[in-house]
């Protein structure tokens, strides 16, 4: 039997990743900080019971080198992160400590107990942040915006450059925004799904946001932990973009889930506080190349992706 350890397993990925590994007929050890108490998504998953959960400090590599030896997986996806933009403006370095530091810890670990661990590292499209070609591709030029896109940055050539210079297996998905029910209701989507669903309700008078003209590549996080897998079945490392081909307006989003749920498009409040310091206007990505060599399939519209959540989050609603 095949041993995977998925780091931030009481996240959106984590947790569908685990799920996903779980059917693969994978042991799952899932490293959670200390005082993590957030097994909302493993619950909601009914796998919680199903994976070994393991408590480790990703900021003390002593930690990490004794859980490697202790467990010895095939496989690690390193998905712990702190991954929001907009916290990232209000915790610049103690984002990029722990999103930098923490993979430099896990990968010199890698070296020191086992180098064929096969490990995979969660990059993310706002890497590529002041755009000047669409669509991106791996090749694009990099130019973040934010300090969570900085932190990302330094982790993903930390990656690409032990990759260079050793003969580990490192690969990174360089994914693109990706939603689900289980994704925090400080992001995007969720809180317009959410907040609406309360206004239909009457528990909230209004949905307030910021700069709603930006356009993203949004996508379904149940499909995209998939190419996480398949980017380490590969017989060679390498790095992925993983995206839905096409943008869309953060306008259109609202409208839509507006619409479904009967709310007026006048209870959207535009609030100058809720724009970030720096933004990307529109970004979207190819990802002919993780069709073509992963053999990984997505074909949902955003729209497809957005009534499956709204259904989810009526479904759940407490
Ligand atoms: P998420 O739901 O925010 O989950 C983040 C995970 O990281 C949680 O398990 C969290 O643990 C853990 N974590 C945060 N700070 C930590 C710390 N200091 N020590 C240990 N664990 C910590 O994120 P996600 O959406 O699943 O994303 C997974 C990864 O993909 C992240 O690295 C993210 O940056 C990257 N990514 C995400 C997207 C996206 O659209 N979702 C796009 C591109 C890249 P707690 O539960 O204890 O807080």
């Amino acid at each position: 039997m095949k041993k995977a350890l998925i780091t931030g397993v009481t996240g959106q990925d984590g947790a569908y990743l685990a799920e996903l590994l779980l059917k693969k007929n994978y042991k799952v050890i899932g490293l959670v900080r200390g005082q993590s108490n957030n097994f909302k998504g493993l619950e909601y998953l009914g796998i919680q019971k199903e994976i070994e959960v393991v408590e480790c400090d990703l900021m003390d590599i002593s930690q990490i080198i004794q859980i490697l030896k202790l467990h010895n997986p095939n496989e690690i996806y390193n998905l712990a992160a702190q991954s929001s933009v907009y916290q990232s403006f209000n915790q610049p370095i103690g984002t990029f400590q722990f999103n930098t530091l923490s993979v430099f810890n896990i990968i010199e670990a890698i070296k020191i107990t086992n180098r064929d661990i096969k490990f995979y590292q969660a990059s993310s499209s706002e890497m590529f942040g002041r755009v000047e070609n669409l669509p991106i591709t791996e090749s694009s030029i990099i130019h973040p915006v934010s300090p969570y896109a900085i932190s990302k940055v330094a982790a993903h050539y930390t990656c690409v450059n032990y990759r260079e210079i050793s003969d580990m297996y490192i690969s990174c998905g360089i994914l693109f925004n990706h939603e689900s029910y289980l994704r925090g209701n400080n992001f995007f989507v969720k809180k317009v799904i959410h907040e609406t669903l309360e206004i239909s309700l009457k528990k909230k008078k209004n949905l307030r946001v910021g700069n709603i003209d930006l356009k993203r590549d949004f996508g379904y996080a149940p499909k995209y932990v998939e190419a996480m897998y398949l980017m380490l079945q590969q017989e060679k490392a390498s790095d992925y973009i993983i995206c839905s081909g096409q943008s869309i307006s953060l306008r259109e989003i609202i409208y839509y889930v507006f619409e479904k749920l009967n709310i007026s498009k006048d209870l959207c409040i535009i609030d100058i506080d809720l724009y970030r310091p720096t933004d990307i206007e529109d970004i979207y990505g190819n990802n002919e190349k993780a069709k073509k060599e992963l053999s990984w399939d997505y074909n949902y519209t955003f729209f497809e992706v957005l009534d499956i959540l709204i259904e989810e989050e009526i479904r759940n609603f407490k």
